[in-house]
């Protein structure tokens, strides 16, 4: 196989050290955004000197991009393995956007119960809050969702819980839920599964079919970004007959059959989920990025992925000073990510410190999950309402090697085994900062 990281764009790019030295920067930081594909960067070049406005033009331009554009869905729904026909494809712009056209079109009262879980992305979360009202899942001591307890809550509301909305990973300690158990839970009790897809796309396989229909999942939401793809973009996959029977939040043109001075009359879906022009760039790179992971294979992705992520947590596990979230003995359910904090020393010191003097990229604070941080450090809500103070992560990409483990792991030590070091990073950062306040930007 062709060296993945040469099918990668951008990543000898040099970025400037505290030092000055210019040096290619080592991105650990895949599950906030990845790099794209170059091939992917070559398509949408391509496509964009034959693009024309998509649905809306009778010229040779429009007609071709709109062929690539409706053809599309299918290529999305043969990436998730819904190729039948109650499923339709929606674009959206990310996760975020998905969910919140979904949320918005199946809510019909604030009554409405949907659970969900205390793992999720605000994104699964804060979407479903604003508009019903919402029941939580708890995680066990080392952050895995408890499954039982999801069905505990679809007992106790005895068939009034319309939705469970769940995801598929997490994007803090990268649990994979069995989320083909938990829409089997969830018909059991008449309710309709979503998940998040936003952590498994670029990761592992996944199908939208169960081994049984009732393990059928009925929507499936995200975003292009996180899987070489960042032009914007990401889908919905979902029930068409659902779909149909509702219609999001978000009004205007190729969303209808006809408008009268008093009446309208939608389009069914996908379109009525469409309103406006499309982002036709953020579609072809999501659609090139599919068949480029598809020919990679995600055995291969799965099997390198734990090659890194076992090694890594090997060599963290034996640092003095070093905490780490999860579980890190067992690691089959987890895809590339890891949180952890050094002893006596705020995260975002770490962070800074390994891109100002490694180029090493990772993120820090809440990851947009302050329930399930706070969870996995232990501390309670605080009043009034404020970020928790978190954690460093660093996630991997396909593109990574040990080499960046060991580059990682290097740096870790020398500030580990460096008390001037140290020092020196402290007195550097702001008085809010020693104060204890992280910057978080959600
Ligand atoms: N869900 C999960 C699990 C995520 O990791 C993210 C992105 N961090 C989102 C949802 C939101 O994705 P986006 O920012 O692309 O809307």
């Amino acid at each position: 196989m062709e060296n993945i990281r040469n099918m990668m764009f951008g990543t000898n790019t040099l970025v400037e050290l505290d030092n000055g030295k210019l040096t290619p920067g080592i991105n650990l930081d895949n599950a906030a955004t990845t790099p794209p594909f170059k091939a992917v960067v070559r398509e949408i070049e391509k496509q964009l000197q034959c693009y024309g406005s998509i649905g809306r033009g009778k010229g040779q331009k429009s007609e071709h991009s709109t062929e690539i554009y409706v053809e599309g869905r299918d290529i999305v729904k043969d990436f998730v393995g819904a190729n039948d026909d109650r499923y339709t494809v929606f674009y959206t712009n990310s996760t975020t956007d998905g969910m919140n056209k979904l949320a918005s079109a199946l809510i019909e009262s604030p009554n409405d119960v949907v659970l969900t879980t205390r793992m999720e992305h605000h994104a699964n979360d804060l979407p479903w809050r604003e508009r019903a009202k919402v029941v939580y899942a708890e995680v066990d001591a080392l952050g895995r969702l408890i499954i039982d307890d999801i069905e505990r809550l679809l007992i106790m509301y005895g068939g009034a819980i319309k939705y469970v909305s769940v995801t598929a990973a997490s994007n803090v300690t990268g649990y994979v839920n069995d989320v083909h158990k938990i829409a089997k839970l969830a018909h059991r009790y008449g309710a309709k599964i979503i998940v998040d897809g936003a952590q498994i796309v670029a990761h592992r396989a996944f199908s939208m079919i169960g081994n049984t229909p009732e393990e059928d999942i009925d929507f499936f939401v995200f975003s292009a970004h996180k899987m070489y793809s960042p032009f914007g973009g990401g889908a919905v996959v979902g029930q068409a007959e659902i779909l149909n029977e509702h219609i999001p939040q978000f009004y205007g043109g190729g969303m209808v059959k006809a408008v009268c001075d008093n009446s309208v009359v939608y389009l069914p879906a996908p379109d009525r989920y469409e309103a406006g022009s499309p982002n036709y760039p953020g579609v072809v790179g999501m659609l090139n990025a599919m068949k480029i992971l598809k020919c990679i294979g995600f055995d291969y992705i799965k099997n390198h992925e734990q090659l890194l992520l076992r090694k890594t947590l090997k060599e963290l596990r034996k640092l003095p000073g070093i905490v780490l979230y999860g579980d890190s003995n067992h690691i089959a359910d987890r895809v590339g990510i890891i949180v952890f904090n050094i002893k006596n020393i705020h995260n975002e010191i770490v962070a800074e410190y390994l891109a100002n003097h490694h180029a090493i990229a990772t993120r820090h604070a809440a990851f947009c999950a302050h329930p399930y941080v706070r969870r996995l450090t232990k501390v309670d809500d605080p009043t009034p309402c404020e970020s928790p103070e978190g954690m460093i992560r660093i996630s991997f990409g396909i593109y990574n090697d040990e080499a960046d483990v060991d580059a990682f792991l290097h740096a870790i030590k020398a500030l580990l085994f460096c008390e001037n070091l140290q020092d020196e990073l402290r007195n550097n950062m702001t008085t809010d900062l020693l104060l204890g306040k992280p910057y978080d930007r959600g």
